[in-house]
């Protein structure tokens, strides 16, 4: 019967199309979000997660009794604390000082090991998040690195998945992907896969925050979390992860804090869908590529997590007043000129 899951693992993927109907107002062409916030672990990350652990199962990297090591203060933690904890794994999960204690709560209640170390470190910097975690993954018997930034199953995941729903969902008639760009894994392998099955014909739009390095930013810091790629200004080195493949890409969106932050709220108050920014980022780019389409195209964007995760950020008006992103009367963030 369907519906029904022989694991949690079974539940992860087959998320639905949703259309926005009102912050498309002007637009004619339908423009659906992928929901990815309705995984068990909340996002996007369990697909690339379970993949992950499969591979290294299937390539004796992981064997009974082992340990999976990450290095992540978010989604791909807790996706792969879940399937750690449905498969019988130790999981380590390494995470910067600054992460908040929701989440480090989230991690140890699916029974996950938390490291914490000093934030902020340059990538080759020895407590640096993922160096730490290799070293972890190395010194622990049966320790496996997930690595999540150069790991080929994490693109794989949604060449695997996300991409063969989106196809079959819209029954072909995508013409436009828009995805935002974190580890590269989602916007590549899905973008990878929409090309191949249309001849080329899908245009596949990656979303990065505005002073990232993808889409040509100076790698400032900047708010949004989870996409972009920032530069370390004490770095020496500075390569992107392989687990984005910028050929797949037919063009980068970049998108302001302000915007994504706009569109995120707008998305809760106007469409009931209560998203993180990464989302609403990528739905701030999707509504500018659709602005330029007529009603026989279709876009479809994807929402990574759900703006759960950020109640005390982008939805606390005290925190948008202290980074400055309230301002005119002071009840509500300036919408910019998206709406
Ligand atoms: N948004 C959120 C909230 C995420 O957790 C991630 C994963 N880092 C992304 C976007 C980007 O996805 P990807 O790593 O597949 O590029």
């Amino acid at each position: 019967m369907e519906y029904i899951y022989e694991s949690v693992l079974d539940a992860v993927g087959r998320t639905p199309l949703i259309r926005l109907t009102r912050v498309t107002q002007g637009i004619s062409t339908p423009v659906y979000l992928k929901a990815e916030f309705l995984n068990p672990g909340g996002s996007v990350k369990d697909r690339a997660a379970r993949h992950m652990v499969a591979a290294a199962e299937r390539d004796g990297l992981l064997r009974p009794g082992g340990v999976i090591v990450e290095g992540t203060s978010g989604n791909t933690g807790i996706g792969l604390a879940i399937v750690a904890a449905q498969r019988g794994y130790r999981a380590v999960v390494v995470v910067p000082d600054k992460t908040s204690e929701d989440k480090i709560a989230v991690l140890r209640a699916y029974g996950a090991e938390v490291v914490v170390t000093p934030g902020g470190r340059p990538r080759e910097h020895p407590e640096h998040v993922s160096q730490l975690a290799r070293r972890i993954a190395e010194e622990t018997p049966g320790g496996w690195f997930a690595n999540q930034y150069d790991n080929p199953a994490n693109p794989q995941a949604h060449v695997d998945t996300t991409g063969p729903e989106i196809w079959a969902q819209t029954a072909g008639r995508i013409t436009h992907y828009v995805a935002g760009i974190g580890t590269g894994g989602t916007v590549s392998g899905t973008g990878a896969h929409l090309k191949r099955v249309s001849d080329g014909a899908v245009r596949v739009i990656g979303v990065d925050p505005e002073h990232s390095t993808y889409g040509g930013g100076d790698g400032s810091p900047y708010y949004v979390e989870s996409i972009g790629h920032y530069r370390h200004p004490d770095t020496t080195e500075d390569l992107w992860p392989e687990s984005y493949h910028p050929g797949v890409l037919d063009a980068v969106e970049r998108v302001a804090d302000r915007d994504a932050i706009t569109l995120t709220r707008d998305l809760a108050r106007r469409e009931g869908l209560l998203v993180g920014a990464s989302g609403g980022a990528a739905v701030a780019a999707a509504l500018r590529v659709a602005r330029g389409l007529g009603p026989e195209d279709l876009v479809v964007v994807v929402a990574p997590d759900s703006g759960r995760n950020y109640l005390s950020k982008y939805f606390d008006d005290g925190w948008l007043r202290r980074n400055g992103f309230l301002d005119g009367d002071g009840t509500r963030p300036v919408l910019g000129d998206l709406l």
